[in-house]
């Protein structure tokens, strides 16, 4: 074995989490290394990768505030007012995110704003990445970390001071912890799949659908959305059952394939020249949901982002929870310092009951994005939301608590959004009409009961 680094901090992992908190700890001053299996995506183009575009939205911007790199980073971003819902016949009908135009979720490259976010944290000289490095395995009381490096056969060692896992949904760091007595874990997969598709751009390289939304067509058990790339295609993630004859299973031949779009969405259909041979070519994603705890090990290694809490992506907020990570973590740095048991502790304080939150809203946003968003009732709470939404500057629906105010945290936000989506179901049942509703009794109801 030889021993070929140490460091103050190790980051196993340079996805979106662990370049973002090497730009974090970077500005605290602190050594980094930051070792990724992969090779550099900067340098050769990876295919496979999860999810080619992505929803940016307050919680991530926030932290990107914090260091400053918010603007540069959204110059590359496509602003999505609302959800633009596609009926089997074709019409659209819009359902805005937020009360008005200033509302609004951002569709981003994951590819780009993760390159990016390597760039930026390599400008601090303090920050160095190592690729091809795939952690094998750690000793918490030491600090050695074992990597196994691309082409070689010997593990090569790193020892480290501090060492944080940001290496995903399979993480090993997690697992390595999982490993340890009194630690436990668990995945939970749902029985649906994801398969990427595209809508390309017309021939003069426009938007051949409206460019400012995020498309999706519900179809009870299964749905399609689209989110644009700045190149003017779309990137659309099909969401179904694995198993059965209209699932990903059941779907294997050319045939089947067109013949199931043309029944379920055939307005995409004709717009997707190359769906049968990306259908057969693009994997099934699995979509799973990570829980754990604790975090952290051994006053010196800690767990965060996907690899402490993997969700299912129907919120579109697993990557601004990890960035939400990287800001909170920062501010429990500025209170402890390098007392990182008690960093690490509080951190998870913080952190552990909101995303745990925000898990269970993402489960149930699949729910209401599947088969809630064709229905009428789902559609009369929504218009009634953005009546009081409008008129009433302190209420916001359960979508904008999660999406667009982080000083909210997501237990506040489900609780209070759960609360308020029963008492609006409730009288969006008995009505024809929104327009038979007293929005003031209605606002004072809710303000009675939720107490905002
Ligand atoms: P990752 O991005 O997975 O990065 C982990 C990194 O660690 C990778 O680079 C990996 O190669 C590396 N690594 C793994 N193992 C090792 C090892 N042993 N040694 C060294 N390196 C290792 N979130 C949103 O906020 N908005 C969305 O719209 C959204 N859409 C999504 C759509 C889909 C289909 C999916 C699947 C997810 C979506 N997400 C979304 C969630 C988002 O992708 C994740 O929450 C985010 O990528 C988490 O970042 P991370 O850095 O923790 O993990």
């Amino acid at each position: 074995m030889k021993s070929s680094h140490s460091t103050e901090i190790a980051l196993v992992g340079a996805g979106l989490c662990g370049s973002l908190l090497a730009i974090f700890l970077a500005r605290r001053g602190f050594e980094v290394k930051v070792f990724e299996k992969r090779p550099d995506m900067r340098r050769i183009k990876q295919s496979g990768g999860r999810s080619i575009n992505l929803a940016l939205s307050h919680r991530g911007i926030r932290a990107l505030e914090k260091v400053q790199i918010a603007d540069h980073i959204l110059q590359n971003a496509i602003p999505m007012y609302g959800r633009l819902l596609h009926d089997l016949g074709g019409d659209l009908t819009f359902v805005p995110y937020g009360k008005n135009r200033s509302e609004y979720i951002n569709s981003i490259s994951r590819a780009g704003l993760n390159m990016e976010l390597m760039n930026i944290a390599e400008s601090y000289e303090q920050v160095e990445f190592f690729f091809g490095q795939e952690c094998e395995k750690i000793d918490f009381e030491t600090g050695r970390l074992y990597f196994k490096e691309s082409g070689k056969t010997e593990l090569s060692v790193v020892d480290a001071q501090v060492i944080i896992g940001t290496d995903g949904a399979g993480s090993v760091i997690r697992q390595a912890m999982l490993d340890l007595d009194g630690y436990q874990g668990s995945t939970q997969f749902l029985e649906h799949g994801y398969k990427e598709l595209t809508i390309p751009a017309s021939e003069t390289g426009s938007f051949v659908i409206e460019e400012n939304g995020l498309h999706i067509w519900p179809r009870g058990s299964f749905m399609l959305i689209a989110l644009p790339n700045p190149d003017g295609s779309f990137t659309c993630t099909l969401f179904l059952a694995n198993q059965g004859a209209e699932g990903f299973e059941g779907l294997q031949h050319p045939n089947q394939i067109s013949d199931f779009f043309q029944k379920y969405f055939p307005d995409a259909y004709r717009l997707m020249p190359d769906l049968v041979t990306e259908f057969l070519q693009n994997p099934v994603g699995l979509l799973g949901t990570v829980k754990c705890a604790p975090w952290s090990a051994d006053n010196r290694a800690l767990v965060l982002g996907d690899a402490a809490h993997a969700i299912v992506p129907f919120y579109g907020q697993g990557m601004n929870a990890s960035f939400e990570d990287c800001l909170v973590l920062d501010q429990c740095i500025e209170a402890y310092g390098k007392d990182w048991g008690k960093v690490f502790s509080h951190f998870e304080a913080l952190r552990k009951e909101n995303t745990d939150a925000i898990a269970a809203l993402a489960i149930e946003n699949f729910y209401e994005m599947r088969d809630g968003v064709a229905d009428e009732t789902f559609l009369k709470v929504r218009r009634l939301e953005h009546l009081l939404e409008n008129q009433y500057p302190d209420y916001h629906s359960k979508y904008s608590l999660v999406t667009f105010h982080p000083d909210i945290t997501y237990a506040q936000a489900r609780q209070r959004g759960n609360l308020q989506n029963e008492i609006l179901l409730e009288v969006c049942r008995q009505i024809d009409a929104i327009e038979e509703v007293n929005l003031e009794i209605l606002y004072q109801k809710l303000k009675e009961k939720i107490g905002f």
